[in-house]
């Protein structure tokens, strides 16, 4: 089923496919000649959709791609997507075969990875993972002769070699200064590497964050995620670049149903919401199961309707949130909502969504890959 031609009946996700290309294309205009941009679509492109988003950035010339699982590269090629893709996450090494069968490339996340890796007898392009001070994966920048072994390791291609960084959100000092030490080893270990006679591979660094307040790193990629998406993890990041990005996803959904309740009656689970007066109410089919934040209950949070901002009313269930719509009078049944996303004069951004909810833009977005249909626009 082609889930981008479906249905706006109940709730959908909806993607700017122009600001998706801008944003590309913004990118591509920051990194340095000979860097290339790694479009980062794990977790279903951050709930942009992952085929549809690679597809059309494969047509604006994106050649390279980074997913956290196989499965999801095997996604990709079967979408008919071109160019590099790179697991950035674990795989079983049981699964050697289907790397090369779909030509995807494997991180090296330790030393010991590796040989089980190498042992399986079949021919992978990998990219060796150093951990350079945030000690999740990867081998540690210090031991350069146990990451030397890898270039020698029979049946690894390296085609790249990458860190990652922690703290490059931050322009506190401390982070800054802990952020240079990572990139410097990284570097250092380069060097070393090159120094013993190994042909250095492309090396990558940075991610959004690192793109918008490390610019112009000497590196053959940067991995871009949320960025590309057009929007900050949270609405107060401040960056040193400023570039032009813009949202590309919105969430809607559409009003089946409007009921009058008493003053005095309750609305949803645990009655959360009592009516102070006679209210009407306005149900989206749209709940927690398509990712939107339960934790946005009890008016937390609001919707757009037509002109209009509506408080959600009582606790937000797996499938459907009610709304108080008593102050607003040309609301009817069929009428679209907009939980995410501008309409008119007024925008409900990811960045604020998510912080309303405890979270950033990154884990509110990519919540809504599973069950939504994506339409592009
Ligand atoms: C998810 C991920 C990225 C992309 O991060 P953004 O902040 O969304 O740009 C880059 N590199 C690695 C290793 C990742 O896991």
């Amino acid at each position: 089923m082609d889930k981008t031609v479906f249905g706006t009946d109940r709730a959908w996700i909806e993607i700017n496919v122009g600001n998706l290309r801008h944003n590309a294309e913004v990118l591509r205009d920051e990194v340095p000649s000979g860097c290339e941009l790694m479009a980062v679509v794990k977790a279903q492109a951050y709930g942009h959709g992952a085929v549809l988003t690679a597809t059309q950035l494969n047509r604006v010339g994106v050649r390279a791609f980074a997913v956290a699982t196989i499965d999801e590269g095997i996604e990709l090629r079967e979408g008919g997507v071109g160019g590099e893709i790179l697991i950035l996450g674990y795989t079983g090494v049981g699964r050697a075969s289907e790397l090369k069968e779909y030509d995807i490339m494997q991180t090296l996340i330790s030393h010991e990875y590796a040989e089980a890796l190498n042992d399986q007898g079949i021919a992978v392009k990998t990219h060796i993972k150093v951990d350079t001070g945030m000690h999740r994966l990867g081998i540690p920048a210090g031991e350069l002769s146990g990451i030397r072994d890898i270039f020698f390791m029979e049946n690894l291609e390296v085609c790249g070699m990458f860190t990652h960084l922690c703290c490059a959100d931050s322009r506190k000092p401390e982070d800054v200064r802990f952020t240079r030490e990572q990139i410097d080893r990284f570097y250092k270990l380069a060097d070393d590497l090159r120094d013993s006679g190994i042909s250095i591979p492309k090396l990558h660094i940075q991610s959004s964050y690192g793109l918008l307040n490390y610019p112009g790193l000497a590196c053959g990629y940067v991995r871009a995620g949320i960025a590309l998406y057009g929007v900050p993890s949270t609405p107060k990041d401040d960056t040193i670049l400023k570039l032009d990005l813009r949202p590309v996803l919105s969430l809607k959904s559409r009003v089946v149903l409007i009921r009058l309740v008493k003053k005095g009656d309750g609305v949803g689970y645990g009655r959360s919401f009592t009516a102070s007066r006679d209210t009407r109410i306005a149900i989206l089919p749209v709940g927690y199961g398509d990712g939107f934040p339960r934790s946005l209950s009890d008016g937390k949070g609001h919707v757009l309707i037509g002109r209009h901002v509506v408080p959600i009313a009582g606790r937000i269930c797996m499938d459907q949130l009610a709304v108080d719509v008593t102050d607003v009078e040309d609301v009817s049944v069929g009428d679209v909502a907009t939980l995410i996303g501008a309409e008119g004069y007024h925008e409900l951004s990811a960045p604020s969504v998510a912080d309303s909810s405890g979270s950033i833009s990154n884990e509110l977005l990519c919540r809504m890959g599973a069950r939504l249909p994506v339409i592009a626009k």
